[in-house]
């Protein structure tokens, strides 16, 4: 099946039209016809090449919504009309260790990403949601619960939801804990909004002063500017758990020394260009911990998104058309991003 796509031919080159295939459907494949595609920072680190080993042409796109239009024979979970999600993963071996725990992220064989992952079908990798349909495993499709109205916004959440939604969870985030989010784009606004749903005492960290009045919207209690020294140390020794979601090199130690005894600051940026090594001590004399974390299982996103409908959250998005990806980046890149961009994928049509 072929169908029109926005993407890159090269890492020097913009985003542009282009026709793809999709591959014929297998008897567990769901065919979505994709309403909206949400903007992650890393479709950009992976077009431009900041990350090693991207393969073109690259279409990205890994926060799907759309609506079921076929089903594989052996599909029982779905049928045609259905609204259904697509995240960061299409594929794992759904036998080894970490897929029977429902961590398919971790998949000791290697996960099929979204886009610029191994495929047998041409062109030899995965193409993401910047395109009209996908085809994808059964495994792997997400029921939508959330308002037909929310889509567009729901889209975010099946990047940057998990993946903010996952680290809280795991470090028990609740009621009398508190908690910073660094990072105010799209995985950190759902972060503090996902924080605040979760019962916790909110901190968000910005770099950006014109954000501070929408993070206290976003469910902030508290917002600090990290530029300024004086707000940061008001606030040494008091965190539970920070969830760092910046995506460039910065410097860890003015968050690590935030937290209390025994906390722990997880990283999920995955900046071009590492952080300058954290400071030994700031961990060694505190028992803190500095951990990562990656989207999260197919099991948890589904719990995430339920959650998130039954919270009512969605993500604060900025609506584009597939031709303004390019501008859209560009914003993104200068931190001017309130708070995703999703695109509109009815615009891709020829
Ligand atoms: P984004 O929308 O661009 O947001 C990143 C935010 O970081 C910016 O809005 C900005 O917030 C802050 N920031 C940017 N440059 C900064 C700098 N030099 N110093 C301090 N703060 C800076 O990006 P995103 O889509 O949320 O993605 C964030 C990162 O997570 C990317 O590296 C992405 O690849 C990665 N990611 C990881 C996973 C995972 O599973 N681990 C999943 C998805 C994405 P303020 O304006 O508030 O300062
Ligand atoms: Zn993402």
């Amino acid at each position: 099946m072929t169908v029109q796509a926005f993407g890159a031919f090269a890492a020097d080159k913009p985003l542009e039209a282009m026709t793809i295939e999709r591959r014929t459907p297998g008897a567990h494949d769901v065919v979505i016809d994709i309403a909206y595609c949400g903007v992650c920072h890393s479709d950009l680190h992976t077009v431009r090449a900041e990350w090693a080993g991207t393969l073109y042409p690259c279409v990205p796109g890994h926060e799907i919504v759309g609506r079921v239009s076929a089903v594989g024979d052996e599909v029982t979970a779905f049928a045609t009309g259905d609204v259904v999600g697509v995240g960061c993963m299409v594929d794992s071996c759904q036998h080894c260790a970490e897929c029977e725990a429902g961590e398919e992220q971790f998949c000791l064989n290697g996960m099929t990403p979204t886009y610029n992952g191994p495929t047998e079908t041409a062109p030899g990798h995965t193409l993401g949601g910047y395109a009209q349909s996908i085809v994808v495993s059964d495994k792997f499709v997400l029921k939508i619960r959330h308002r037909e109205d929310q889509l567009a916004a729901v889209a975010p959440l099946l990047c940057a939801g998990i993946t903010t939604y996952s680290p809280l969870r795991h470090w028990n985030v609740g009621p009398g804990k508190k908690v910073g989010i660094v990072g105010i784009g799209g995985l950190g606004h759902m972060g503090v909004k996902i924080a605040h749903a979760l019962g916790a005492h909110v901190v968000a960290f910005t770099t950006s002063e014109e954000k501070r009045e929408d993070a206290f919207r976003l469910g902030a209690d508290e917002v600090i500017n990290s530029r300024v020294s004086e707000e940061m140390d008001a606030h040494a020794l008091s965190f539970d758990f920070i969830l760092n979601t910046v995506a460039a090199s910065h410097d860890l130690n003015a968050y690590l020394n935030l937290l209390k005894r025994d906390g722990t600051m997880a990283l999920v940026g995955v900046p071009e260009h590492p952080h300058p090594a954290p400071d030994i001590g700031a961990l060694v004399f505190k028992r803190r911990s500095l951990a990562g974390s990656l989207i999260g299982g197919i099991r948890e996103t589904q719990e995430m998104l339920d959650f998130c409908a039954e919270h009512d959250v969605v993500a604060d998005i900025e609506m584009i058309r597939a031709d303004e990806i390019n501008t859209a980046y560009d914003r993104m890149q200068r931190s001017d991003v309130k708070y995703r961009f999703v695109i509109d994928n009815a615009t891709l049509a020829a």
